[in-house]
């Protein structure tokens, strides 16, 4: 009973262990086990409203005027908000606007510049 994933190729179960390297003895193929875990757990993709990746440390618009729980403020349309950080929550990115300081958004709600 092995616990390493089939052959890519050929679908053998006889695979091994060769270093980092797995090695399918039937058809030679040789795939690093490292890469397919990478794949499986993949950190996530920030897009903005366009599609773009967004990464640490972008800068981007507000594409919609926003209101502000509590406070009553609005952040408006084509507001621009500079070195955003990514985190992982239903408001995914932190960042500071100046006026309102520290605050989160939603990736679906900004483009980047
Ligand atoms: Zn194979």
């Amino acid at each position: 009973m092995s616990a390493l994933p089939p052959c890519p190729k050929c679908n053998s179960e006889f695979t091994y262990e060769d270093g980092s390297q797995l090695v399918c003895p039937e058809c030679a193929h040789e795939w690093s086990a490292q890469a397919t875990e990478t794949a499986t757990e993949s950190a996530k993709v920030y897009r903005d409203a366009a599609g773009n990746v967004l990464q640490d440390g972008d800068t981007v618009t507000v594409i919609k005027d926003l209101k502000l729980k509590g406070s009553g403020g609005t952040v408006k349309m084509g507001t621009k908000v500079k070195n955003i950080r990514l985190v992982d929550s239903d408001h995914d990115i932190d960042c500071k606007i100046d006026g309102f300081g520290a605050m989160s958004l939603k990736s679906e709600f900004v483009k980047k510049v």
